[in-house]
């Protein structure tokens, strides 16, 4: 029922927002994908950039990556830590380095990285502990599986942050459930389209997918080796809540740290050895923060909050807040922020950044650009203007050339290179007004220049001339959001479409059409694999008595508890449809003749069985099964249908409430 993975990647791409690796990062990313690369090739980017490889050095000697000597350059890290981490490593601290603030109002940042780190090293420790996925690999999955949170808020921060303020933190399957309603699409799903495009392994999507399941009894063993999404899906699933009960504070920790407890005992781990992982958890927590520079706080050891836990008797509040709560009144919520009515820079004034070393020039241009309406920054050399200029964006630089540490040109050509002051507006002051040597300015990537002493008339003017040019870029880049935002609106309704198309809406099971689709691909596959496959078609019993009797409404009432009835009792890999009016078809792939029966009566009886208390209609309902199970005689699923409809009318004939197996 999902779109294809790259129509909804383009469609978040075009937004320019999202999370993504930059520089040396994306390089390692793609020499990854060359199987020729070696460690060599590796090692020669990655010390292009100082802070990453830093981080990782830091990484590959910190104690959970086990490391026992200590590792001095990045040549032995990529060796003690494998290609395919490191790649991953940078990926995730890429990541992190330029995501740690973004345009969602109500999304915090911050609390983000801490969860996302809290779940990799818990992920990273649980992984040690179980041994069924390699620890680093479980590390670079929790630090990232949560990326598409990070992807909606930059996204559609507008709307992402009204579906957070009406979450406020409830039930995780809230969240999906808002995000779905609002956006036509859920976080899981954005994180397993970005882990595709960076090229992660295919089990760390499905993984994602589990380990937000609240039921954590429910999640599929994985014993096999090749169960690997499973196996890191429970991982992250208890590393999720481990991560939650670091962040939490009030007393909704207490019924969290008893599901831990829980799921500890429930593994076969002694006490004391799961209390020590979880304070071992808490521990580096603390000390990666501090490397990577995110905040962690002090949270009390596991033995203290399990006594706390246990103590406690007192109510939790529960926050289930009801879909119907989020207001849906189109453009108002749309990514729109206020439009400001354009202000001319001519007006108004401009943030400008002056760089000069000298102490008398500095407070001369103050005095005249501050009177002019202009608002300061300063800076004394290059390399305080390069540090001020990527924290304050300033609209205009004005910069003197020759400066210790980095001078005028060298500024320039370093800003240039950067996507935040590639266009800055940058005015240099000179005293050198020879022909070559403004050539070689122009060159570095000057937009105009004053000569000294300076002239405060000349200067005025030129500022003015800036100021038209920062207008003109500032309305362009105006006009790109908006047509990035009306690109993003158009994405969620095409998605919504999508899923109109194939769902059916009062039940919300596939339709018809979706079913049909389903049972086409199922029947190749188990020609081609000589699996079994079974189908059945449901029709509930006397149903027009029930719209007769109480109404039309209270008939849909029925139809949609009866639909999640059947969705729950099958199996993941069996479909549901709605087949036309109160019918249903169901598709079990490997089911053949001896369970048949079987599965029939128990969605009979788990239908029988469930009774209905709602203002429209109160009570049971019961329904008639056929069965049909693939011979050699069937030719198409047409066949199948044909025949399990025979099957439902004997049911049917022979007294309803009863399951009739072809032939
Ligand atoms: P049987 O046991 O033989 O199946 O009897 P039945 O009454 O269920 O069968 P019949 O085919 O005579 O009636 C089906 C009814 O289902 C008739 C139709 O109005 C009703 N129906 C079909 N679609 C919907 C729907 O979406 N909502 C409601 N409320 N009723 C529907
Ligand atoms: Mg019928
Ligand atoms: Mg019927």
């Amino acid at each position: 029922m999902k779109l294809a993975t790259n129509t909804i990647l383009k469609e978040i791409q075009t937004s320019g927002h999202l999370p993504s690796p930059t520089g040396v990062a994306l390089t390692i990313l793609e020499l990854a994908r060359n199987p020729d690369t070696s460690t060599e090739d590796m090692a020669m980017v990655l010390v292009g950039d100082p802070s990453l490889t830093g981080q990782i050095l830091k990484y590959a000697n910190s104690a959970i990556s086990g490391s026992r000597g200590e590792i001095t350059n990045i040549n032995d890290a990529l060796v003690r830590l494998g290609m395919s981490t490191v790649r991953q490593l940078c990926l995730g601290f890429s990541v992190l380095s330029n995501s740690r603030s973004g345009p969602c109002p109500n999304f915090d940042y911050s609390v983000y990285w801490t969860h996302s780190l809290a779940m990799a090293v818990s992920s990273q420790a649980l992984s040690r502990l179980i041994k069924s996925v390699i620890p680093d690999e479980a590390f670079t999955c929790g630090l990232l599986c949560n990326i598409g949170h990070l992807a909606l808020a930059s996204v559609y921060p507008t709307r992402y942050s009204k579906v957070l303020t009406k979450w406020d933190h409830g039930f995780r399957s809230k969240l999906l459930e808002f995000e779905e309603k609002k956006l036509s699409i859920n976080h899981n799903t954005v994180s397993v389209v970005l882990f595709e495009d960076w090229g992660l392994p295919d089990y760390y999507c499905l993984a994602v997918d589990l380990q937000e399941n609240e039921d954590w009894s429910s999640l599929p063993a994985g014993r096999r080796a090749q169960d690997r999404g499973h196996q890191l899906g429970r991982i992250l699933n208890i590393a999720h809540l481990a991560a939650e009960i670091c962040l939490e504070t009030g007393d909704r920790r207490h019924p969290m740290v008893l599901q831990f407890m829980k799921i500890g005992e429930e593994m076969g781990i002694g006490e004391n050895q799961w209390v020590a992982l979880y304070d071992e958890i808490l521990a580096e927590w603390g000390r990666l923060g501090h490397i990577l520079n995110i905040v962690t706080s002090n949270v009390p050891s596991l033995e203290t909050l399990v006594s706390r836990a246990r103590e406690f008797r007192g109510n939790i509040p529960d926050k289930d807040v009801q879909l119907e709560e989020i207001d849906d009144n189109g453009r108002q919520d749309a990514d729109n922020p206020a439009e400001l009515a354009e202000q001319s820079a001519l007006s108004k004034g401009m943030d400008i950044l002056v760089v000069t070393d000298s102490l008398v020039d500095m407070r001369i241009l103050e005095k005249k650009l501050t009177a002019a309406g202009h608002r300061l920054t300063k800076a004394v050399d290059g390399q305080d203007a390069l540090e001020q200029a990527l924290n304050t964006n300033p609209q205009v630089i004005l910069t003197d050339w020759m400066m210790p540490r980095l001078d005028g040109l060298e500024l320039t050509h370093s800003l240039r290179q950067t996507t935040m002051a590639a266009e800055t507006y940058m005015i240099i002051m000179t005293a050198q007004e020879g022909n070559d040597q403004l050539v070689e300015a122009f060159d570095a990537g000057i937009d105009d220049y004053v000569v000294k002493p300076i002239n405060h008339g000349i200067l005025n003017a030129r500022l003015k001339a800036a100021a038209r040019i920062v207008t003109l870029q500032e309305r362009a880049a105006r006009h790109r959001e908006e047509v990035s935002r009306t690109i993003n609106e158009l994405g969620i309704l095409s998605r919504q479409m999508h899923t109109m198309a194939l769902e059916d809406q009062l039940t919300k099971l596939p339709n018809r059409r979706s079913g049909l689709e389903h049972f086409e691909k199922e029947w190749s596959r188990s020609s081609r694999t000589g699996e079994s496959l079974l189908c059945m078609i449901l029709d509930i019993d006397h149903f027009k008595k029930v719209n007769d009797k109480y109404g039309h409404d209270a008939g849909d009432v029925v139809l949609e508890k009866t639909a999640a009835v059947m969705k729950s009792a099958m199996r993941d890999i069996d479909v549901v449809c709605r087949f036309g009016g109160e019918e249903f078809l169901v598709i079990c792939p490997g089911a053949d003749v001896n369970v048949a029966k079987s599965v029939g009566n128990r969605l009979r009886k788990a239908i029988e069985g469930n009774v209905m208390d709602t203002p429209e209609f109160k009570g049971n309902i019961t329904i008639s099964i056929g069965v049909a199970v693939r011979n050699e005689k069937h030719t198409s699923p047409k066949d199948m249908i044909k025949e399990a409809d025979e099957a439902l009318y004997a049911a049917k004939e022979a007294g309803r409430n009863m399951v009739c197996i072809a032939g």
